[in-house]
């Protein structure tokens, strides 16, 4: 067993990006390959720039939803919950819920992601109309008062996870497992050699390698320029084809309000759901001057690992985080990024506009940098391929911190078992015009 933490000469997996992907695809690996007798732990390397979770999976709000559009996003996301809820305690997993609260534009689509939820057996509740939606909120937080809003999708699987506890409790595992975990290595280029990646080179020497998997976050970009693969996709769309980035960046923006997390208790003065707004009411803070005027979006939580109510707002395109001055070129996107006071000033007017226990509060926003860079695919949803042969990508197109059981059905891929529930996340689907609905949320992940 070599979990050295030494770069190997040779290996059979070289898994790049210790966050919740890499780290989760290890453990699953190393399970399914002593499961079948074809190897164990020890055919598996993680290379990692920094150290585990240094990237978003440890700074993600860590919300666990199921709230999607899309079929396939349902399905994968049902399946990822399975994983949270079988290991809650290991991930410091909360399985408190979600509220999905909605203006009248959203509320069809919403009401059809009820419908469907309750095809896959995951429980939730549909509420419709602006005097049922108050009175289930009041039922919840007795001083709800939100405008702008006439239905609410009640998940009663789902909630929150402490990020960094997760990420700690996915490294352990996987140290058991006796994967090989190499720190503060970066990966410089992959050689390609006959078509596939023969070797993965770094900056403290190179690996012969058998296998790739490309699990480097908001950096897989930069992985998919080491492979030469194409910076645009062509979509073909009702006949028409369009040429697209195959990659675009968003900043997401999150903060903390400086209250005692248990100022958040429901009615009962038990943990809530965690609560996501989108209202198309005018928002107005404390002096009355008019913020947003038209749709907003927030979502919020009591947080006992952030220290007060955590929570975020809408994201926003930015260019590429590496060609980006205000960004360290290739350090962590997401420490470096910092919220600016457009941000805490619309969430802190959001939160009272929808509880009247945060009227007066937007002074007590934390000045903590907070938020992070997501890597979008042209469609703004995962792409999980094989590329070059060997190389597997998992851009998760930043839906992923929720989506702890993915590595399990990489593994399974990995080992030869084509998966189903990831059959909808090829990158052909672009080309075949094989895309998945498009929703009326403001959220570019929705
Ligand atoms: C502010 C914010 C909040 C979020 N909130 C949520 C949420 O509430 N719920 C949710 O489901 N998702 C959320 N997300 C999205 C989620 O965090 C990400 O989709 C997910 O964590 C990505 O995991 P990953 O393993 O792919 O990447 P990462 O966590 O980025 O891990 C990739 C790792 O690869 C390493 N790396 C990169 N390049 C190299 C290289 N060349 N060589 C070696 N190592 C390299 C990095 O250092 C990093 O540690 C949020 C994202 C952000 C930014």
């Amino acid at each position: 067993m070599s979990t050295s933490g030494k770069l190997p000469e040779s290996i059979r997996y070289c898994i790049i990006g210790a966050g919740i992907h890499g780290l989760s695809t290890a453990w699953h690996l190393a399970r399914e390959l002593k499961a079948r007798g074809t190897g164990s732990g020890d055919d598996i390397v993680i290379i990692e720039k920094s150290q585990a979770g240094a990237g978003p999976s440890g700074i993600a709000c860590g919300v666990v939803r199921n709230n999607y559009f899309q079929p396939a996003m349902r399905e994968l996301m049902a399946h990822s919950v399975e994983v949270w809820d079988a290991n809650a305690e290991a991930f410091e997993y909360h399985p408190v819920g979600y509220l999905q609260i909605s203006y009248d534009e959203m509320g069809e689509d919403v009401a059809t992601i009820h419908e469907q939820q309750k095809a896959i057996g995951y429980e939730s509740e549909f509420i419709d109309g602006v005097a049922a939606t108050r009175e289930h909120m009041k039922g919840i937080f007795s001083d709800w008062r939100a405008t702008g809003v006439s239905s609410v999708l009640h998940e009663k699987k789902g909630g929150y996870a402490h990020n960094m506890a997760t990420v700690n409790g996915l490294l352990a595992k996987v140290q058991a497992e006796g994967v090989n975990i190499v720190s503060d290595t970066l990966v410089t280029e992959l050689a390609v050699n006959g078509g596939a990646v023969t070797h993965v080179v770094t900056n403290r020497g190179m690996v012969a390698v058998d296998h790739v998997i490309a699990a480097a976050g908001p950096w897989v970009p930069k992985l998919w320029e080491m492979l030469d693969l194409p910076d645009t996709t062509d979509i073909v769309s009702e006949g028409t084809t369009h040429n697209v980035p195959t990659w675009k960046f968003w900043a997401l923006q999150e903060g903390t309000l400086d209250v005692d997390p248990g100022y958040l208790m429901n009615n009962d003065g038990s943990m809530p759901p965690v609560v996501h707004v989108d209202a198309d009411a005018p928002l107005y803070d404390e002096a009355g001057n008019l913020l947003v005027d038209g749709k907003w979006g927030i979502y919020y939580k009591p947080d006992f690992n952030f220290g007060g109510v955590q929570g975020g707002y809408m994201p926003y395109p930015v260019e590429k985080p590496w060609r980006d001055v205000a960004i360290d070129p290739y350090g962590p996107a997401s420490p470096d990024f910092v919220v600016g006071e457009d941000f805490r000033a619309v969430w802190a007017a959001a939160l009272s506009h929808c509880q009247e226990r945060f009227e007066g509060m937007a002074h007590m926003m934390s000045n903590v940098p907070s938020g992070g860079i997501g890597a979008f695919t042209p469609d703004s949803f995962p792409v999980l391929d094989t590329f070059c042969e060997n190389v597997y990508v998992i851009a998760d197109s930043n839906h992923g911190f929720k989506m702890i059981g993915l590595g399990a059905l990489v593994a399974k891929e990995l080992c030869g078992d084509t998966q189903a529930l990831l059959e909808p996340f090829r990158y052909n689907r672009y080309a075949l015009g094989k895309l998945h609905p498009v929703s009326n949320s403001p959220y570019p992940w929705s």
